[in-house]
């Protein structure tokens, strides 16, 4: 998408010369910036949590933070209705194949976003019974730092996210 104005007025930057300007466009273009528009305002995240990082998550979507602002107050139980996973705890080798299997199952497209410093590197859990970062069994697109993250911290990973989305780069889902 670009500006056009009078390609004859000089102009420094910034300087106003009253010309409205025409905004130029493809279809496709358009299309697909409805689309991310659309997506970044009705992500419906995945109802699970795996450790302490879990409890920031709920705080997040509780009414202080309130996630209802970016149209995400619906956290769904069946992995087929969610968009969203946010791997909240530490993974254990354990349960590695259980976080895969619902990735799976989740429709696409579809984003991930590691919470804390556990999910996104092991954290403090640097031996044989933890996943030493979620991205070694499923692509990862936003990584948030803390032990665990505040609300605060997880709300800015999803402004991160929904403007990886707006740019149109995609995690690597069919990995
Ligand atoms: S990063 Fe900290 S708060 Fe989060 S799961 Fe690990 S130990 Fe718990």
């Amino acid at each position: 998408m670009g500006t056009v104005g009078n390609p004859m007025i000089a102009m420094a930057p910034g300087q106003k010369t009253g010309e409205l300007g025409v905004a130029v466009t493809t279809l496709e273009e358009a299309l697909e910036w409805v689309a991310a528009w659309g997506r970044t305002r009705a992500m419906w995240p995945l109802l699970f949590g795996l450790a302490c990082c879990a409890i920031e998550m709920m705080a997040t979507q509780a009414s202080h933070y309130d996630l209802s602002r970016f149209g995400m107050e619906i956290m769904r139980a069946s992995p087929r209705q969610a968009d969203l996973m946010i791997v909240a705890g530490r993974v254990s080798r354990k349960m590695a194949p259980v976080v895969r299997r619902l990735y799976d199952q989740m429709t696409e497209p579809k984003w991930v976003i590691a919470m804390g410093d556990c999910a996104s590197t092991g954290g403090v859990f640097n031996n044989y019974a933890i996943v030493q970062g979620v991205d070694e069994i499923i692509p990862v697109d936003v990584y948030v730092s803390g032990c665990p993250p505040r609300p605060e911290g997880l709300i800015e990973g999803i402004l991160l996210l929904h403007e990886k989305i707006r740019k149109g780069t995609r995690s690597g889902s069919s990995r």
